[in-house]
């Protein structure tokens, strides 16, 4: 069996990614840095039948998510598969950033997924296995959005290492790319209608309606539809893919 980790798994995309990869026959580690929620989703998985170990942890500390990987490969046997799913936004003007925002963003988009990649591509070597690394970009990855500057920073920086790795890992039979979500339907977009709302002036749920508008397929994205691509890019279909990050926003962002 397979084996995958998906960070930040306890609510909204990640938990869409986990349960899917349950039921395509993975072992799923469920991480996040709310343990609650992490077990809950865990426990959802077991009880659907699929095999899954609550893992909670920070993923800004690099120390915590080596010692995650290991605890997965002891407890349900390898590393197959990471998702680094974990992320944040915030909602700021450009001019108003201040170095804690900065460093924040920064630690958990990027950092966070950098330590996640390093734990689990050592790993995959050592094992001599192969592996799939899955990173969470954005439409943000491809174009620069306003009041989301740093956040935007980021999911490029995600990009730009997604390619990196997959040059740097292919010897070792490690493919890594990124899915490109487009406004997806989780608690992350309601913290963005908000801080958009202070800007614009709009209420509660305006924001999301107005940039929805964009959106080719004429609805909000669910967890699913960004899952069913990641189940994708987790199985030997994709096993000539790498270096990418792909849009899955229903017709955002067109290259
Ligand atoms: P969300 O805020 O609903 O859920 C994120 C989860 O990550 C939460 O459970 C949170 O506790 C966890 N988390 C946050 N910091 C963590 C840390 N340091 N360590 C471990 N876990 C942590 O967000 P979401 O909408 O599900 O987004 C998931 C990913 O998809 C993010 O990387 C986000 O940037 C990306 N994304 C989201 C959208 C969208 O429209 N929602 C669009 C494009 C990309």
């Amino acid at each position: 069996m397979t084996v995958a980790v998906v960070t930040g798994a306890g609510r909204g995309i990640g938990r869409g990614i986990a349960l899917r990869l349950a039921r395509d026959g993975h072992a799923v580690a469920v991480n996040d840095v709310d343990k609650a929620s992490a077990e809950a989703v865990a426990h959802e998985i077991a009880e659907a039948g699929g095999r899954s170990l609550a893992v909670p942890a920070d993923v800004t500390d690099r120390d915590a998510v080596f010692a995650m990987v290991d605890r997965v490969a002891a407890e349900l046997g390898s590393v197959d598969i990471m998702v680094a799913n974990a992320g944040i936004a915030q909602v700021k003007r450009l001019l108003e950033l201040t170095p804690a925002d900065l460093q924040r963003m920064f630690e958990v988009n990027v950092f966070g997924v950098v330590y996640c990649m390093q734990a689990a591509a050592e790993r995959m070597i050592a094992q001599g296995t192969g592996g799939k690394l899955i990173n969470a970009a954005s439409i943000a990855a491809h174009s620069g959005f306003d009041y989301l500057g740093h956040y935007s920073a980021t999911k490029f920086a995600v990009r730009a290492l997604t390619q990196a790795a997959a040059k740097e890992l292919a010897q070792h039979r490690i493919t890594v790319n990124a899915y490109c979500p487009g406004i997806v339907g989780t608690e992350m977009w309601n913290q963005i209608d908000e801080g958009l709302g202070g800007y614009l002036g709009t209420g509660k749920g305006e924001a999301l309606a107005k940039y929805s508008q964009l959106i080719a397929l004429g609805r909000v994205q669910t967890p699913e539809d960004v899952a069913g691509f990641v189940s994708y890019l987790a199985g030997p279909d994709s096993d000539y893919m790498t270096g990418q990050s792909v849009m899955i926003d229903g017709g955002i962002v067109m290259s």
